[in-house]
């Protein structure tokens, strides 16, 4: 089911946004209207598909009628993942309403240490209530400070016991702050030192896409495996929809192709066709190991980030 973005705009400025070429300033600021939104709802409705509903943006709860998209998606039945940053000023307000649904709260935090007092009021506030429905992601930095505040943050506010965690991915335009080859090491050490301190108090690590199997030695492989925070990640998209209704394969790959979603019969086959068309691509591979590596599938690693190994290649055509 696809990552609907209620909003091309921001409260936060993270240098490493991967969706920095359709975000304002790049682009201008525009909220997705009813009439999108009710479109997009039939055209899911088409395959009766009912996974959860992705809310993101930008940042969704800065949507005027964001608490309206929310109700429409409970009368019509579809579940729900918010993927907020909480830091808004609306934010404590829709966690409280919002917090006795059924409803999965999915928040990107920075590192606690770089909140402004406001940012700190309002995430603190909104994740006191949402407790368990909410569950934090973060990319783990290449620098020489530990993520153990995660643990913090969840033990305080109780909770849920995963973290997803994300290497910062990039876009294929190179145009937000990403990492180097060698960067990858750094962070997938990182990730394992902060996978055996999560172990201690019974929580996990789910990972983002695009993190490369092969950052990883297979002892460190192993200790991931033994603290129950195996890695598993891919390059396998929910397809994105703007708030103007354009499909994407994923935001790192929003400036290679996209097509107003009712120009596709249905879900299904708007994801038939990305796939399709990014198939040959595929074959570059993050390094030349990739050709005879068994976790060349999508569910698997599949070379990694498709948008970092596209960075610099020519004639693009999907
Ligand atoms: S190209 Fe693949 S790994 Fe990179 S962001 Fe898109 S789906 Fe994720
Ligand atoms: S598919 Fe490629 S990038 Fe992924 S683990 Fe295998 S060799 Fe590494």
């Amino acid at each position: 089911m696809p990552n609907l973005m209620l909003t091309n705009w921001c409260n936060y400025k993270c240098p490493y946004c991967f969706g920095i070429d359709r975000m304002s300033p790049k682009v201008e600021a525009h909220a997705m209207s009813d009439d999108t939104f009710l479109g997009i709802l039939d055209w899911l409705d088409r395959t009766n598909y009912r996974a959860p509903i992705h809310l993101m943006g930008g940042e969704p709860t800065l949507h005027p009628k964001f608490e309206w998209f929310v109700s429409t998606l409970i009368e019509r039945g579809f579940p729900i993942t918010i993927f907020s940053n909480l830091a808004t000023d609306k934010a404590p307000e829709y966690a409280d309403k919002l917090s006795i649904l059924p409803i999965k709260w999915v928040v990107n935090v920075n590192n606690p240490k770089n909140w402004n007092n406001t940012q700190r009021r309002n995430i603190e506030s909104a994740l006191s209530v949402l407790g368990k429905n909410a569950a934090i992601t973060f990319n783990i930095m290449p620098d020489g400070s530990d993520d153990y505040w995660a643990i913090d943050l969840i033990r305080r506010f109780n909770l849920s016991k995963t973290i997803k965690v994300g290497f910062i991915l990039p876009t294929v335009t190179n145009s937000n702050y990403s990492l180097t080859d060698d960067e990858y090491l750094t962070v997938a050490e990182k990730t394992v030192k902060l996978a055996q301190e999560c172990d201690r108090f019974g929580i996990t690590l789910q990972y983002e896409c695009g993190v490369p199997t092969c950052a990883f030695t297979p002892e460190q492989l192993g200790i991931l495996w033994k603290c129950g925070s195996r890695l598993n990640s891919g390059c396998c998209s929910r397809l994105d929809i703007t708030p103007h209704g354009e499909v994407i394969y994923c935001l790192p790959l929003a400036t290679v192709g996209q097509r107003m979603y009712n120009e596709f019969a249905n879900y299904t086959e708007a994801k038939r066709w990305f796939e399709g068309r990014f198939l040959p691509y595929r074959k570059l591979g993050r390094t030349i190991n990739c050709a005879t590596c068994n976790l060349m599938t999508p569910d698997k690693c599949h070379g990694a980030c498709l948008a970092k190994n596209l960075i610099g290649a020519k004639n693009v055509k999907i």
